[in-house]
Order: structure tokens, then C-alpha cells, then sequence
């Protein structure tokens, strides 16, 4: 049978099998990395292993993004490097009617996250973490990237560009009328500190996210949710909360066995093990405030996991 015809059937199998089986994309992602062990293998030398990303990205994409990705040390997902996860996002796009995204995963362990660009008129480009390849399944994955999707489809990026234009006009213009003075603070050396045009900057951007706040992400939900992978999205915010709250156990587990361990210690290491345990705890404080700072407030783009599953249910129910 011709290489071809393998692929097709493959394709046209996977259509099917992808509803059964849950971790296609990630067993997918395997193969290719054993096919490319070049690309994958640390101990190979760093300019084979970019050369090897090098050509295989450059089959299939232009220029811009393909020097950007490789920068990074990404693989796109082409229809040679996982047939069944591009045949998924084809099937998206033509239901769309838009042009296929340069997608790519970044394949940085520890990396777990995603992210989409279009700008201009460019296809647009979806970055999607090792991570989140290998963690998630597949009901998940999809709707991670339909998620990223949607924010190509509805230009959010290009929206925000615009977005931050116009804010920051608006605000250098009413700073105008309040600041005389366009150089607010000078340097030692008499050059311009602060100036009138920073602060019309910070908050016209400022401005731009208040007034956008975390529509764009909700979107994007909607965006995936539409096109049935409600579940999926579900899925992976409880992942994200169950991850948090393991995080949070995780002190409570250390603090337990640092008390236990306390009669068996002497006093320097109990002291030693206590000051990473608090400066550790100490960080992961604050991030807790920052997220809620981050979900709570429209300056930040991502509404809670809480009000995002309350928003996809709605697609379920
Ligand atoms: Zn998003």
C-alpha cells in the first residue's frame, strides 16, 4: 500500500478512534519523538538537533514564524509529524472556513501552558507546551487548542494592538490638558526620566485592559464549547484546581514532617530546612494573592477556573 494511502486511511481511522481511545494525540507525540530522537536528545549536539527542527519545520511553513519557533526550540504539528492531531485542527479550521494556524509545541519539559498569535493578516501561529501534550487527554488537548483557536479566529490579538493604540492616545491626550510639563522627572545628567508620553503609555494599556477585561478569553471558551468540547474544557480547569490544591497540600504534607522530624534533627539543619520551608511557602503565598488578583480584577485577561467551568456547563447541560 502507497505512503499515501497509509496516511489517509490512518487519518480517516483516527476520526474515529479518537473517541474511544483518550490519549492518541499523546502516544502521536511519542512516536514522532522517537522517530526524531535527534531533535529530542540532550546529549546530542545542539546544532543537530536545531538543524533537525530546522528542516523539519521549514517542510511545511514560511519564514517568520518558523524562525521565531525555532528560536524557541519548537515542533510544528504537520501532516507528517502527527497526521491525526493536524486532520483534528483541519476539520476546525475548514468548519470555520479560516487558514490553518502554524501550530507548534514547545518541548521544554515543565512547560505547561498554550498560547495564540495572529497578527495582521497572518495565518496566525498556536504554541502549545510539552506539558500539556503529555499530561492532558485528548478531549482536553482539544479543547485546549480550539480554545487557542478561537482566539486567532476572532483576532484577539490584533483587537488588542488596536485596543492599546487607542488608549494610549486617549490617555497621552487628557494627560495633555492635566500635565503641562512633558518631562515630569529628569535624570542626574538632566536627560528625560519620567516623561508624560510613559505614563500615556502605561495607562492607555492599562485603560485598553480595563475595557477588555476577560472578554477575549471567555470568547475563546465559548469558541471551543461551540464546537463541542465543552467536556474537555471542564476537564482541564478541575485539572488546574486539582493541581493547585495538590500544590497547597503539598506545604501542609512538608510543615507535618518537619514537625515530626523536629527531636531527630539538630538545631542548625531544623533551622535550615525551616528557612526554605517558610521563604518557599513565602512565594507560593504570594502567588496564591496574585492569582486572585488575576482572576478577581479585568486588568488581567483569565476569569477564574471556577467561573469558566460555570460558563461551559451551560454547553453540557
Ligand atoms: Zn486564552
Amino acid at each position: 500500500m502507497q505512503c499515501r494511502t497509509v496516511l489517509f486511511l490512518l487519518i480517516i481511522l483516527s476520526g474515529f478512534s479518537v473517541g474511544y481511545a483518550s490519549d492518541v494525540y499523546k502516544k502521536e507525540f511519542e512516536l514522532f519523538k522517537q522517530k526524531h530522537e535527534l531533535a529530542f536528545d540532550k546529549r546530542a549536539n545542539p546544532d543537530l538537533r536545531a538543524l533537525e527542527r530546522y528542516i523539519h519545520n521549514y517542510k511545511q511553513h514560511g519564514i517568520f514564524f518558523n524562525k521565531l519557533f525555532i528560536y524557541l526550540g519548537c515542533i510544528a504539528v504537520t501532516p507528517d509529524s502527527m497526521p491525526i492531531l493536524y486532520s483534528y485542527i483541519d476539520t476546525i479550521c475548514k468548519k470555520e472556513r479560516m487558514k490553518i494556524p502554524l501550530i507548534f509545541i514547545h518541548p521544554k519539559e515543565g512547560f505547561f501552558n498554550a498560547a495564540a498569535c495572529k497578527l495582521a493578516w497572518t495565518c496566525g501561529a498556536v504554541m502549545v507546551g510539552n506539558d500539556v501534550i503529555t499530561e492532558v487527554d485528548d478531549g482536553e488537548l482539544e479543547a485546549i487548542i480550539t480554545h487557542e483557536i478561537g482566539h486567532v479566529k476572532h483576532n484577539h490579538v490584533n483587537k488588542k494592538v488596536i485596543a492599546n493604540i487607542i488608549g494610549m492616545i486617549l490617555v497621552n491626550n487628557l494627560l495633555k490638558a492635566v500635565i503641562k510639563d512633558r518631562v515630569i522627572t529628569a535624570r542626574d545628567d538632566g536627560s528625560a526620566g519620567l516623561t508624560r508620553a510613559h505614563l500615556g503609555a502605561l495607562y492607555g494599556r492599562l485603560l485598553a485592559s480595563l475595557i477588555i477585561g476577560k472578554c477575549f478569553e471567555r470568547q475563546a471558551d465559548s469558541f471551543a464549547c461551540e464546537h463541542g468540547k465543552a467536556e474537555g474544557l471542564v476537564k482541564f480547569m478541575e485539572r488546574l484546581i486539582a493541581k493547585e490544591k495538590k500544590e497547597d497540600k503539598d506545604f501542609d504534607d512538608v510543615s507535618e514532617l518537619l514537625t515530626e522530624a523536629f527531636p531527630d534533627l539538630n538545631i542548625f539543619h531544623y533551622a535550615w530546612l525551616s528557612l526554605r520551608y517558610y521563604s518557599a511557602k513565602w512565594g507560593h503565598t504570594v502567588d496564591t494573592f496574585l492569582r486572585w488578583v488575576y482572576h478577581a480584577t479585568p486588568v488581567w485577561p483569565h476569569p477564574s477556573h471556577e467561573s469558566r467551568i460555570k460558563a461551559a456547563q451551560r454547553y453540557i447541560d
